[in-house]
């Protein structure tokens, strides 16, 4: 789907995948408006084709856009593309409980200047590929970057825009060298309090059965795992808590015993237990260290199974496509 100002959306078309033809001076080469989305469409148990909260990607893609002076495009816009998307391509999603079809929205300033200033034409387009389990081995083993943040108050940390993500690269680089799968940034300000990691959210669990998460300060992703996550911790009646977290607290938590479990969640890895946190100063433990503990797995079992259809759809979150 194409916009340009005074004319807004309009050429809506799908189209077999191929390069694209830009101007050298595209103002997405220069000035990086570029927004996206990651989002799953999943085989449910009644054999159809199915997608996980898609007015939660759509809401979240219109704040991205206002964040980075893009138009805002239709909820009902966004919808119909990734349906007829999926409707499409219906054979490439994939059977198999831990295989789905990722499928990437994004939207870009197409218009050729070299002024700073917001463009007026734009592109929106939506692509995907069948994926699987995004970590193969168990347990999550993650990074705390001293070196680098992820974003800071009044940036662009809340907005799912590209220029965030070329911005974490050496830090998940940096994660990897130290033998971790995740890196894990602290805040921009203090350098104290876990915010998130490279592409997912974070949550504890406590010995007396609560769980918290980082709250939604403006400089992480509201994730939409994350917000489905606190939902059914609740209904499944645990305290639930949206605060700071200072990282030498999760390590003396951890070694105390006081930390039970932790994982990591998005749309890409689901719910993922993480095993270890390492520091420069070194590596401890997460209870067993080697899975998915009590909570994690309550969570991670009534997630999968609403996206799978083998729970009940309380909350309408399941929309099917065929
Ligand atoms: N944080 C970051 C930085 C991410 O890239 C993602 C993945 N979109 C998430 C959190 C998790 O968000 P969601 O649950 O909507 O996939």
């Amino acid at each position: 789907i194409r916009y340009k100002e005074g004319k807004g959306w309009y050429d809506a078309q799908v189209m077999p995948r191929g390069p694209l033809t830009l101007d050298p001076s595209a103002a997405v080469l220069h000035y990086a408006q570029e927004i996206f989305e990651g989002m799953k469409a999943f085989r449910t148990n009644e054999d159809g084709i199915a997608i996980f909260r898609p007015e939660a990607n759509a809401r979240r893609f219109q704040k991205s856009a206002e964040r980075m002076a893009m138009p805002v495009l239709p909820e009902k816009l966004f919808i119909e593309a990734v349906d007829q998307f999926v409707k499409a391509d219906a054979d490439w999603v994939p059977e198999g409980e831990s295989s789905s079809l990722y499928i990437r929205p994004f939207m870009f300033a197409n218009d050729a200047f070299l002024g700073v200033k917001p463009a007026s034409e734009y592109i929106f387009l939506v692509i995907g590929a069948p994926v699987g389990a995004y970590f193969s081995n168990g347990a999550v083993t993650v990074w705390v970057s001293e070196t680098y943040t992820r974003a800071a108050p009044g940036g662009t940390g809340a907005a799912k825009c590209g220029g965030n993500y070329a911005g974490s690269l050496l830090a998940q680089a940096e994660a990897k060298e130290h033998g971790c799968d995740q890196v894990v940034f602290l805040d921009a300000v203090k350098h104290r309090f876990v915010e998130e990691m490279g592409g997912m959210n974070v949550f504890f669990v406590f010995e007396d059965g609560s769980i918290a998460t980082p709250p939604l300060t403006g400089t992480i992703l509201p994730g939409i795992t994350r917000d489905s996550v606190l939902t059914i911790a609740r209904e499944q009646g645990l305290t639930v808590r949206e605060e700071p977290y200072a990282i030498d607290q999760w390590l003396e938590d951890a070694k105390s015993g006081r930390l039970t479990e932790a994982f990591a969640c998005g749309t890409a890895a689901a719910i993922s237990p993480i095993g270890a946190v390492k520091t420069s100063a070194g590596e401890v433990k997460i209870g067993s260290g080697t899975g998915a503990g009590q909570v994690t797995g309550a969570l991670r079992t009534a997630l999968l199974g609403t996206q799978r259809g083998r729970v009940a759809d309380t909350h309408g979150w399941v929309h099917r496509v065929v």
